[in-house]
């Protein structure tokens, strides 16, 4: 491939409040050779001008579920799907999310290890998906949380060990655990744990062992405390819900900033005219947004995610609207929430040498947007372009 040159009027690098004012990109072999700011073009380089938009990293959605199609039922729509079909609304789902500038998804949650069949399937085209990395079906309990997806284990640190070896066997890349309910589930309770934290702990090695990180959802505290002892690499929601509101436990938020654990925020939702949040989750917000401000002022890396599919508030083109919400519900700098769908989501997904900067040797993952995120991040959506891997795929 020959070399490429994409110019724009700014871009944000994934870390700096600083914009670079008229980059070029130096695009080789996937891979970014160079930014640099005004001055001459190489000869022998191939230009794409992109005229007046900002170019930023790729988005990194750490927190999806490509088998859910966003409908007001994806947990009946999936149970009358067979496998062809899910996987026919998985690829839309991905194409879908790559249109948006999300060129890296980590799928936390899929039915029978299909989307292992997803990433795995030659394609030869780029603009196919986003990379993709997948936990396979999560691991639960025999009627906990999304048990329907097929990671339903007993109980139990044997079991669970075992079940974790058994995702290792398959290939994934990461293992999910829920450690507490989710809304999504019937029958199951949000702030009530599933499991132990002898079972978190057996899940924990055994994945480190295997050689791959384990990420958990986790709504109650109980749960929260318990995966942290059990020395998790994330948590998934973090809310520190209760049975009918959310409070953060000082002591537990200390011991996640003291192990530098990241809490994936699963606050991205693509406004949709006549649809409103789930009304438990409505009457907590002023709750939830206490605690991920003390979340935040102790320290703890947020990382803004979609858990997409979920509902029709989350498409899987939802992250884009993330970055505003964190502004407008937490108060960050607008730097600090695009940090937080780039580089900051990128090292939480072990990819931090790799995705969510724009810089010598990494992936050349990037996404234009008309106007300028820094200021004014409700621009994130307004998508001009999207190169993944130095191919433009929008
Ligand atoms: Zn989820």
């Amino acid at each position: 491939m020959d070399m490429l040159a994409v110019r724009a009027d700014r871009l944000f690098d994934g870390v700096s409040a600083n914009p670079v004012e008229k980059p070029t990109v130096l695009i080789e072999n996937g891979r970014i050779l160079a930014v640099r700011s005004g001055g001459d073009l190489p000869a022998d380089a191939e230009v794409a001008d992109l005229g007046a938009v900002t170019l930023l990293p790729g988005l990194v959605d750490s927190h999806v579920h490509l088998v859910f199609d966003a409908s007001p039922d994806p947990v009946g729509r999936l149970a009358e799907a067979d496998d062809e079909q899910a996987l026919v609304t998985m690829r839309a789902n991905a194409r879908l999310a790559l249109a948006s500038g999300i060129t890296t998804v980590r799928d936390l949650g899929d039915r029978g290890y299909l989307s292992l069949r997803l990433r795995d399937k030659p394609t030869a085209d780029p603009a196919a998906g986003p990379l993709l990395l997948t936990a396979g079906p999560p691991i639960t309990t025999g009627t906990g949380h999304c048990w329907f997806l097929g990671g339903g284990v007993g109980s139990g640190p044997e079991a669970i060990r075992a079940a974790v070896r058994e995702h290792a066997d398959r290939g994934v890349d990461v293992i999910k655990l829920m450690a507490t309910g989710g809304e999504l589930t019937p029958g199951t309770a949000s702030h009530v744990s599933q499991f132990g934290v002898a079972e978190l702990r057996a899940a924990a090695d055994e994945a480190h062992r295997c050689g791959l990180p384990v990420t958990v959802h986790a709504h109650g505290g109980p749960g929260i405390a318990d995966a942290v002892a059990a020395g998790v690499d994330m948590i998934e929601h973090g809310t520190f819900m209760t049975a009918d509101g959310a409070a953060a436990d000082p002591a537990v938020v200390e011991a996640i900033a003291a192990a530098g654990i990241p809490i994936g925020a699963t606050v991205a939702l693509k406004p949709v005219p006549g649809v409103a949040r789930p009304p438990r989750i409505e009457m907590m917000l002023p709750l939830l947004i206490r605690v991920f401000l003390e979340l935040r002022a102790a320290g703890i890396p947020l990382v803004c995610s979609s858990d997409s599919g979920i509902g029709p508030l989350k498409p899987a083109d939802a992250l884009a609207y993330g970055p505003a919400m964190m502004v407008n519900l937490l108060g960050v700098a607008p730097a600090e929430a695009l940090r937080s769908v780039t580089s900051v989501a990128a090292r939480a997904c072990g990819l931090g040498d790799r995705k969510g900067r724009i810089a010598s040797g990494y992936d050349a993952d990037l996404l234009a947007v008309v106007g300028d995120p820094l200021t004014d991040p409700a621009a994130l959506p307004t998508v001009a372009a999207v190169f993944r891997a130095g191919h433009r795929v929008r």
